[in-house]
């Protein structure tokens, strides 16, 4: 999930709500936006899949 911003230019910026990191400012068009949020890899992200994959394997064992 991104947060994108124009700037007075026309250029934009882009941020990720998952870790509050500026991933690509000044960006001329949607498609380098895309393409700079695609190779983002987000440390929040994977730390917050990695505790809900923990979380699943505890009910997991708990119903067993
Ligand atoms: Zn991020």
């Amino acid at each position: 999930m991104y947060s994108r911003s124009r700037n007075e230019n026309g250029s934009s910026n882009t941020r990720c709500l998952y870790c509050f990191l500026t991933v690509a400012s000044d960006v001329e068009t949607a498609i380098e936006l895309d393409r700079i949020e695609a190779r983002h890899i987000c440390p929040e992200k994977a730390l917050a899949q990695l505790l809900l994959r923990g979380h699943s394997f505890e009910i997991q064992v708990q119903t067993k």
